[in-house]
């Protein structure tokens, strides 16, 4: 049976783009009639809320969306939090370091920037950190360790290429270490996304990851991870991004895009959800539909290969009747 999920962070509301992927990964299990996965994902204690969390689940449901496995359902891979998995990741990281693919950093965050090399392809939005500590003699680790806690970078050979099949974007070949060594586990022990969500997948039995488009770099170094944890990686689709006219994410703080104040406006989920679907290729104009009644019309293919300009019309379709 083919798993998909759907794993949000925890750290704001959700707004229109995050209800755009949560809809498509639903209708993808669902005309498969596979198995659907609800994550939260807040390793991001200074960032992520509980009641963020609440209100997440709490809006899915208002859209008409539901969940086979997730945290206030259980199921057979509990627990569906990241925060409450934390033995699963150290586990994954001690396998790293027997296989003397990690080493501590000591770098601060100033001096990473400093370094950085000019960022180019693939991981043209963050600075590639040259791997400098990878050097460091193991005395020098112990001095350096007294004074400052590190973090703990993966190392990425360079003779590695991680290739997949998108279902949206086709064929894809990268190189994971155009991006550096990636932390694992950062310097205040919060455990990296990148590690967490391929130690879930994997043990989730997750085949089908479909996300934001803005992910798709990661799909490199995950694929990396897979293949040194020795695990199946599953297959990807990522999905255009909501943009504003002026070629920017809907982001969180773009409040009247949240779910929470639509619905306070009194705009009826249906609207949302039609709206959505319609952006996705999936019906030629919006019209008022439940996300049950979409399944039959589930295309991959219907969507569209570029990101997705929010407009004032979609705005004035919104607006509550
Ligand atoms: N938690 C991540 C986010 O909210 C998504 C993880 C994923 O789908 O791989 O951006």
């Amino acid at each position: 049976m083919r798993r998909g999920r759907f794993a949000p962070s925890p750290t704001g509301l959700m707004h229109l783009g995050n209800a755009f992927v949560a809809l498509l990964a639903w209708l993808q299990m669902r005309s498969a009639n596979g198995c659907f996965i609800l994550r939260i994902e807040d390793l991001d204690h200074g960032r992520s809320r509980a009641h963020f969390a609440e209100h997440i689940l709490c809006d899915l449901r208002w859209l008409g969306l539901d969940w086979d496995e997730g945290p206030d359902v259980g199921g057979t891979h509990a627990p569906y939090v990241q925060s409450e998995r934390i033995n699963r990741y150290e586990h994954a990281i001690a396998k790293l370091s027997d296989l003397g693919l990690t080493y501590p950093c000591f770098c601060s965050r100033a001096e990473i920037a400093a370094i950085a090399s000019a960022p180019h392809g693939w991981f043209s939005d963050e600075p590639r950190y040259d791997g400098r500590c990878w050097t460091l003699s193991a005395r020098e680790r112990e001095r350096r360790a007294q004074q400052k806690s590190p973090s703990l970078r993966l190392r990425v050979p360079v003779d590695t290429t991680v290739s997949f099949v998108d279902r949206v974007l086709g064929p894809q070949i990268g190189r994971p270490c155009e991006g550096g060594d990636f932390v694992v586990r950062r310097a205040d022990g919060v455990i990296s996304y990148q590690l967490a969500v391929v130690v879930d997948d994997a043990a989730m039995e997750v085949t089908d990851v479909l996300r934001g488009r803005d992910l798709l770099a990661s799909t490199l170094r995950q694929g990396f991870l897979y293949e040194v944890l020795d695990q199946p990686a599953p297959t990807y689709a990522h999905v255009p991004l909501i943009i504003d006219e002026h070629g920017r994410r809907l982001a969180k703080r773009d409040g009247d895009l949240t779910l929470q104040a639509l619905r306070s406006l009194g705009v009826a989920p249906e609207r949302i959800v039609g709206l959505l679907a319609h952006l996705a290729g999936l019906l030629e104009g919006p019209e008022p539909l439940r996300p049950q009644a979409l399944i039959p019309r589930f295309q991959m293919s219907r969507l569209p290969a570029s990101d997705i300009v929010w407009t004032a019309e979609h705005q004035a379709y919104l607006q509550p009747h």
